[in-house]
């Protein structure tokens, strides 16, 4: 969660009669930065993960997992301790301290590293212990009956037939969601939160409204007419909007910013040395979100209901879609209303629309999607020096108007504060964010990945992220060149939402990765050579400059994609790059994170057929083999490489189908439970279940074949003895290792004596046996067993495993 000014929200007629002020000062605060940072160099590789959490709470009487309000309160203690560690720490480690965030949902937290991370293998096999760490901090800063589940959608958030909050006198009668199913009280209680949830919908004209096709299963009524919505209701104008069409039939209807906003993700930000650095890792990285997420995908269900996606996205892009129908081209364009100014294809909350980089790789008909900007904010950006490709990038974001406005910060200095640039910056919540560097010395040019669902455990929250750490380094070592149409990366996005797309979807993705290559099959393509063609979809305005017409049209927006060495923009495209059409084709998820071989006839390198690829001919190196060549180049040490190996292999098992994805694992928990009757219903008893496995299955309580690795629960077990430090902790593990050998027992029936020596070690297991003294836990022993003193453990863990740390 970025911003979090403190003051008076504006009511929405002032708001938005400030967007223009907004977006002018926004720009002026980029510009007044961008002066002094633009040519900031050397910066070192640093990176961090940011974790969201729920808190759910049990009530064993009535065997209901609810979700625990307490956000406020929890923050408060956690930052009273991380205040007092910070106290008692003397010796510079503060910063190693880690953090805990408030977001968008009472019932979540979010913890970030006390300070990121190196990018050296050493640097990232401390990363799943941080993690471990943040979770044990929040758990002791809990009620017992309290657990942070890394859950990316509560099943039962805003069910009418039963009780999913632990207050049960919380009735959804808000003003600002006027939900039919949330309560305002689920909303952060800061005032942004509740004002940009009203703003939302007053800048729309209409409620949210979000429409998940239902899972349809043995008994499932069809049609599907939702029972449980209050189609009734009459308490504000919006309620009649369900019955007059917004509620589909045949799916899970949701009406409130919460239920997109009250999901978890996993999100990874990357320090770059330049910003022409943090560019091309952003473009690159751009044909790979819709990849991580699908391989990511773990939110199958949503208000009760099963659906037929696995993952959060569309959701959320609903949830704060803030376009007014004229805007999204349901009605004719015409005056100012609500601040329309022209059409837009997105919501803030969706994909992003164009690379960045000024390589020549980056071929303008890779931009080929709708492309509407702020004209003047354009015109303005590259009058002061900026390229016009980063220009019409944030001119793009600058469509969009201010949400929340504080009255204390209306007028501010434009050469000392960047609130009106992150007003908007921070409400585009797109696949990708580029960050420029906040004011102040210390943080240079960033990238955000935040397409990636948040894990179950913290073993994959850690892989993922290491996966995605690796791969940027591989990118750049290789210079490896993932460009494809940017429309077709939507397509993915689609398609990688859908129910098992791992398993059942096909994605766009470039063929040829490597650059030198390329440049020879450019060659050899020399015959099919034609200039590329601006496919007519550029920039499109609403603004009094595009309306002028002419000179504000595609050919001028490209121009300066291949500027010449000097810098200047005249050079124009090679000419004998392939059609774009030749350059990728479709790969399963397994094909592209594990590899795929030429078929034998056309495994020629030299291929002088290349040209004629038909779409089952082409090969592709795999994104993990690719990771796995950027480790053999460095000198690693053998415990190291095992744990990395460990985090590629859950990577590439979870593509391959060996392992399924948390959403699959937990619509077959759903449909296999006794309570389930086949009619897509997930009830209070199956939703208490699963969110009592889920937390016995983090803490390696209970295996989940299938889904982790062999050796998972038993690592994990190990880790917990070694980092909790403390006799209650070690008994505690003894007895979940007991439990968990119990159920094993019954489970298996096949008792072939289980001493620990006899048996082969698992990957998992070796990876841990290899490490188990690498990282420096040992500061953990004999550390008393309260937040403050995890806190202090974290950040002297951290240092330890930073000293230990060699760079390659
Ligand atoms: P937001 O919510 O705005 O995306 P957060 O502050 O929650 O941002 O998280 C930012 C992430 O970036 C954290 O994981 C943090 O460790 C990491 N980070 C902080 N400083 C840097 C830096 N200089 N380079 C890269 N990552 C950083
Ligand atoms: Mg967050
Ligand atoms: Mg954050
Ligand atoms: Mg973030």
């Amino acid at each position: 969660m970025g911003l979090l000014s403190l003051g008076t929200p504006l009511d929405w007629p002032e708001t938005q009669a400030l967007a223009s002020h907004v977006r002018k000062h926004g720009i002026e605060q980029l510009l007044s930065l961008w002066y002094k940072v633009r040519d900031r160099r050397g910066d070192r590789v640093l990176w961090g993960d940011e974790l969201e959490y729920i808190v759910v709470c049990f009530d064993e009487e009535t065997k209901n997992a609810t979700l625990s309000l307490r956000q406020g309160e929890i923050l408060k203690v956690l930052a009273e301790s991380h205040a007092d560690s910070c106290e008692k720490i003397q010796d510079g480690l503060e910063d190693q301290i880690p953090t805990f965030h408030p977001e968008y949902g009472r019932y979540m937290l979010e913890s970030t590293p006390g300070a990121p991370y190196g990018a050296s293998p050493k640097e990232l096999s401390a990363v799943e212990r941080n993690m471990r760490m943040r979770r044990r901090i929040a758990r002791r800063h809990l009620k017992p009956n309290e657990v942070p589940l890394t859950l990316t959608s509560f099943p039962r958030l805003g069910v009418t037939d039963g009780v999913f909050l632990d207050d049960p006198t919380l009735v959804p009668n808000g003003k600002a969601s006027q939900s039919l199913f949330l309560p305002d009280d689920i909303i952060n209680q800061h005032a942004r939160f509740p004002t940009l949830t009203a703003n939302i919908r007053k800048r729309k004209g209409s409620k949210v409204a979000i429409n998940l096709p239902i899972f349809v299963d043995e008994k499932t009524p069809q049609p599907f007419i939702d029972p449980t919505i209050p189609w009734d209701r009459n308490l504000f104008p919006g309620d009649s909007e369900a019955k007059e069409g917004a509620a589909k039939p045949d799916h899970i209807y949701m009406d409130s910013m919460g239920f997109g906003m009250g999901c978890c993700c996993l999100q990874v930000t990357f320090q770059a040395c330049s910003i022409h650095e943090a560019r091309a890792i952003y473009d690159q990285l751009v044909p790979v979100t819709p990849i991580i997420l699908a391989l990511t995908a773990a939110s199958p269900a949503y208000r009760g209901y099963l659906a037929d996606v696995d993952a959060r996205w569309s959701v959320i892009s609903g949830a704060v879609d803030d376009r007014t129908p004229e805007e999204r081209g349901l009605k004719p364009l015409e005056g100012n209303k609500n601040g329309t100014r022209m059409r837009m294809n997105k919501s803030r909350y969706d994909s992003v629309d164009s690379y960045l980089s000024l390589e020549s790789a980056n071929r303008p008909e890779y931009s080929d999607n709708p492309f509407p900007v702020d004209e003047g904010v354009r015109a303005r950006l590259e009058e002061a020096g900026m390229d016009p490709v980063l220009s019409s990038h944030f001119a793009h974001l600058f469509i969009r108007d201010p949400l929340v406005i504080f009255s204390e910060m209306v007028d501010q200095d434009d050469s000392s504060s960047m609130d009106h640039f992150e007003n908007i910056q921070s409400t585009n919540w797109q696949t990708m964010r580029f960050k420029p560097p906040p004011l102040g010395d210390k943080i240079g040019w960033r990238v955000e990945v935040r397409s990636m669902e948040v894990q179950v455990t913290d073993f994959e929250n850690a892989a993922f992220s290491v996966f995605v750490v690796l791969l940027t380094r591989a990118i750049l070592s290789f210079r490896l060149n993932f460009y494809m149409p940017i429309s077709k990366v939507d397509v993915n996005m689609l398609r990688a939402q859908k129910r098992d797309a791992v398993g059942q979807e096909k994605f766009y993705f470039r063929k040829d990765v490597y650059r030198t290559r390329e440049r020879h099959s450019a060659a050899r393509s020399a015959a099919h050579s034609r200039e590329p063609s601006v496919n007519g979809n550029g920039p499109t305005s609403g603004g009094s400059a595009a309306a002028a017409g002419g000179s504000n049209g595609p050919a001028r927006f490209f121009e300066g994609r291949y500027p010449t060495p000097s810098g200047s923009r005249a050079a124009s495209p090679a000419p004998w790059l392939p059609p774009v059409e030749e350059e990728y084709d479709e790969f399963t998820i397994n094909e592209l994170i594990n590899g795929k071989s030429a078929p034998a006839d056309d495994a020629n390198e030299d291929g002088a057929s290349s040209s004629s690829s038909s779409s089952s001919s082409s090969s592709f190196p795999g994104l993990v083999p690719l990771v796995s060549s950027y480790l053999d180049a460095l000198d690693i040490d053998v415990s190291t490489r095992a744990e990395m190996d460990a985090y590629l292999s859950l990577v590439s098992a979870r593509a391959n189908g060996t392992l399924v994805t948390a959403a699959t694992w937990i619509r077959r928990y759903i449909r296999s439970h006794p309570a389930y009757k086949g009619d897509s219903v997930v009830n209070q008893e199956i939703n208490y279940d699963l969110c009592k496995t889920l937390d016995r299955v983090e803490r390696g309580e209970e295996e989940a074949p299938g889904f982790l690795p062999e050796g998972y629960a038993e690592r994990r077990r190990k880790q917990e003895v070694k980092e909790a430090g403390g006799a209650a902790a070690a008994k505690a593990a003894a007895a979940a290792a007991a439990a968990a050998e119990a159920k094993k027992d019954l489970a298996t029936a096949n008792g072939d004596g289980d001493g620990e020596e006899g048996k082969p070690l698992s990957p998992l297991t070796a990876a841990a046996a290899a490490t188990s003294n690498a990282a420096g836990v040992g500061a953990g022993v004999g550390v008393k067993d309260d937040g403050r003193d995890l806190m202090l453990q974290a950040a002297h863990a951290d240092a330890q495993a930073k000293k230990q740390a060699d760079g390659p």
